[in-house]
């Protein structure tokens, strides 16, 4: 399996070259140059394997050049060492009325980045001594909470590989900057900037930009690189656990092997949901794939009608991960869609960067539609949604994963029949204030810490809180420190050279 670019530069990659550049040379993104397709035959073995034996056999056939041992190192390094429950790294669980939820967040960090985060530093080391690359990298990220923690954790420590962090003073919440800022491990740098995930973001990509570093850089014998969710290393192992929830469903009797599966998503750079689709292109039986947006509704809209506009107002609501007005991986699907027309596609791109928006021909529209569903929740249906999830079905779900529970309720009004599967990407513990607004609204005040306010859900729900979650405000502070925008290039060289 060789990679192009969505944008149509002629040359082929390896997708060791693919990991390793993240974004291809003419700013688009890689994409697999054929289909993979799991015959029935294949889907009934698969159905069998434990999580890891299911990633290799799902990777084995997108990793062209790995070995078949470099790959299992990976799969092992990331999903069985410890970092994740010793059994699997994911949980499905019944919530009763053909609801079943998938839990992506029993990682370090208590998000789902980590799926893809705890094994991108393995494929990355493995395909830069492949591709004969031994520079020493540096990651460099801004985040609005969840990317960066889950980057920092999965990068720390890895030999020939620096990480580096930077994050809105005042735009993450309390859990999220004690995660980041009591972080460990000898090859990690985090600050705050004055400003918002837009500065932050802005100020990364300027430093990607400066050729000049870049030279510099070179010429000492380092290079920067994206943990970035453009990456194809990032998407590939989310594509296994869409598997995985099948399977899953069948093993206990809710649907029969080759019945449809329908699954929600919440929404905000577009990957994990496409990761679903590359799974039912692939031959999963997977009905229609809902995508669900917040109150910044951008993708939903386009789904909808076919016009991408981020001619909006951003708004900052309580799912953070889910604030976004350019969702990079549309352009993956937006390239499939056309055909693989890299054409149309760099032209809708252009179009974005140069006016904001853009409309896709019918055509496109049509056949996004046969796979994709779509629908946003405001800030209130999503606090009626933690409410409703907990007292009517018993499950505690935190605020992006409400998003997708509220955008459900109202497509089931109009239901297929299909079971179906909502994808739960952050423990309730993580994003707590809101969690506890919902439940037990009169059993908390604005004068509690975020831990005393975990302990009152815990206490009230009987949930446990995750264990990296437990302790955050006694650890360490390795990184207090917050810096003016303009000195992040300044802030990242002397971290890159110290
Ligand atoms: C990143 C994130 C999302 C959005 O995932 P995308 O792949 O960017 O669409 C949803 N929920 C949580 C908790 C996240 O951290």
């Amino acid at each position: 399996m060789t990679y192009e670019s969505t944008r149509g530069s002629k040359e082929k990659v390896t997708f060791s070259q693919a990991v390793v550049a993240g974004l291809a040379p003419d700013g688009g993104l890689f994409v697999p140059c054929g289909d993979v397709r799991f015959g029935e035959n294949e889907l009934a073995e698969m159905a069998g394997l434990d999580y890891c034996g299911l990633a290799f056999k799902v990777m084995s056939r997108y990793a062209g050049d790995f070995t078949e041992d470099e790959l299992k190192d990976c799969i092992s390094g990331a999903y069985k060492s410890g970092r994740f429950p010793q059994d699997c790294p994911v949980r499905v669980t019944r919530a009763g009325n053909g609801l079943s939820v998938l839990e992506l967040w029993h990682g370090p960090t208590s998000a789902f980045k980590d799926m893809a985060l705890q094994i991108l530093p393995r494929f990355m080391v493995t395909a830069s001594r492949k591709c004969g690359e031994n520079r020493e990298i540096t990651i460099l990220t801004a985040t609005s909470g969840d990317t960066g923690k889950a980057a920092l954790e999965g990068f720390r420590d890895v030999p020939g590989i620096k990480v580096m962090v930077f994050y809105p003073a005042f735009g993450v919440s309390e859990t999220q900057k004690l995660q980041m800022i009591t972080q460990e491990g000898s090859n990690v740098c985090v600050k705050a900037i004055y400003g918002n995930f837009d500065d932050a973001q802005t100020g990364v990509k300027k430093i990607f930009g400066d050729a000049e570093f870049a030279e510099k850089l070179a010429k000492d014998g380092k290079m920067l690189s994206s943990a970035n969710s453009i990456n194809w290393g990032r998407l590939l192992p989310q594509i296994v656990y869409y598997f995985y929830a099948y399977f899953s469903l069948v093993r206990e009797n809710s649907v029969n092997f080759g019945e449809k599966v329908d699954f929600c998503v919440p929404t905000g750079n577009f990957g994990d949901i496409l990761a679903c689709y590359y799974a039912k292109k692939s031959g999963l039986p997977v009905g229609k794939i809902i995508c669900a947006c917040n109150t910044n509704s951008v993708v939903a809209d386009f789904l909808a009608t076919g016009t991408y506009d981020k001619n909006r107002p951003f708004v900052t609501t309580s799912s953070p991960a889910m604030d976004i007005l350019v969702s990079s991986n549309l352009e993956r699907l937006i390239y499939d869609a056309s055909g693989r027309d890299p054409v149309r596609t760099a032209g809708f791109m252009r179009e974005l960067a140069e006016k904001g928006r853009y409309t896709v021909g019918k055509d496109i529209l049509e056949k996004i539609r046969e796979d994709f569903d779509s629908g946003f929740a405001t800030e209130a249906e999503t606090t009626e949604a933690i409410a409703e999830a907990y007292f009517k079905n018993g499950i505690l779900i935190d605020p992006h994963t409400a998003v997708g529970y509220s955008v459900l309720g109202k497509k089931r009004a109009v239901s297929n029949g299909n079971q179906t599967v909502l994808v739960s990407t952050a423990s309730p513990f993580k994003f707590n204030s809101s969690v506890a607004e919902a439940v037990c609204p009169q059993d908390v005040n604005e004068n509690m810490s975020e831990e005393d306010i975990s302990r009152i859900i815990s206490g009230k729900t009987g949930e446990s809180i995750p264990a990296p979650l437990i302790g955050l405000s006694s650890r360490k502070i390795r990184f207090p420190d917050t810096v003016e925008p303009e000195k992040m290039k300044q802030t990242a060289e002397e971290f890159i050279y110290g």
